[in-house]
């Protein structure tokens, strides 16, 4: 039978966030056996996203893992690290076999994806578009093997690739119980790679053979919320706040 891929989506309150929600769950929609972490970067599960995700008729797990307070106040935030943590202890707790993908609610997935990663043995690594001033973000092949990395921003890392790039069979997580991701913008992927005891032997290159993008790192303007001047009365007539 097909392996299932557990899909983790960190997500966090914001205007855009509803869109960006129902625009990813009705791709994850179009695939068969995946079940969809939404880990919300809040204090408890936010109910409109719950009911949200009830409407896509998919299994999904929704659980609660706010940011903590030290690293909001950081330079460089990083960014879906306490939620993405909170799935990958879900899964140990839940999970025997599978393969798991890290998929931001802002990105765009091409349903064949799904495809080539469904597969993974250990890690599986693909290019991602729309990353940095290259525009792409790949792992480079010779004779069918991975030998380096194609990156806008090396940057000394081992693995020099985005979080969209790359998938893992649960089994690999289950035999490494400290493999975990650091609050470190920037080094989140190398150091939750390298602490899985990735070499880049081992790595299976998807996307047919690298050669296709399959996931693009799209990114939603954000308008801030505005300072309201005006409240609409019951009978449409303006208030000045
Ligand atoms: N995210 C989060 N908490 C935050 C900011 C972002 O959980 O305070 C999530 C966000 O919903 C997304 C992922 O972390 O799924 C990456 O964030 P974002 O898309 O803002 O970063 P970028 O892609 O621009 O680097
Ligand atoms: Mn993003």
């Amino acid at each position: 039978s097909l392996p299932t891929i557990y899909f983790i989506t960190p997500t966090y309150p914001r205007r855009e966030q509803a869109a960006e929600l129902t625009r990813l769950g009705q791709t994850l929609m179009h695939v068969p056996n995946l079940h969809w972490i939404v880990a919300d970067d809040n204090q408890a599960c936010n109910d409109m996203v719950t009911k949200l995700l009830k409407k896509f008729g998919i299994p999904f797990t929704h659980i609660a893992s706010p940011m903590p307070e030290i690293y909001r106040k950081a330079e460089t935030i990083p960014r879906g690290v306490a939620n993405r943590r909170a799935a990958l202890n879900w899964i140990r707790k839940n999970v025997k076999s599978g393969v798991f993908y890290f998929g931001d609610d802002d990105n765009t997935f091409d349903l064949e994806l799904f495809d080539e990663i469904r597969d993974t043995k250990k890690v599986s690594m693909f290019p991602v578009g729309l990353i940095g001033d290259y525009a792409v973000s790949s792992p480079v092949l010779k004779e069918g093997k991975i030998i380096g990395f194609f990156d806008s921003w090396p940057s000394k890392r081992k693995f020099p690739v985005d979080m969209a790039g790359f998938a893992v069979n649960i089994e690999l997580l289950l035999s490494h119980p400290n493999a975990s991701m650091p609050y470190k913008a920037g080094y989140e992927e190398d150091q939750f790679l390298r602490s899985l005891g990735v070499t880049i032997g081992d790595i299976e290159p998807k996307g047919k053979s690298c050669t296709q993008i399959l996931v693009w790192h799209t990114q939603t303007t954000k308008k801030p919320v505005p300072v309201l001047k005006f409240r609409t009365r019951p009978d449409n007539s303006l208030r000045e706040l």
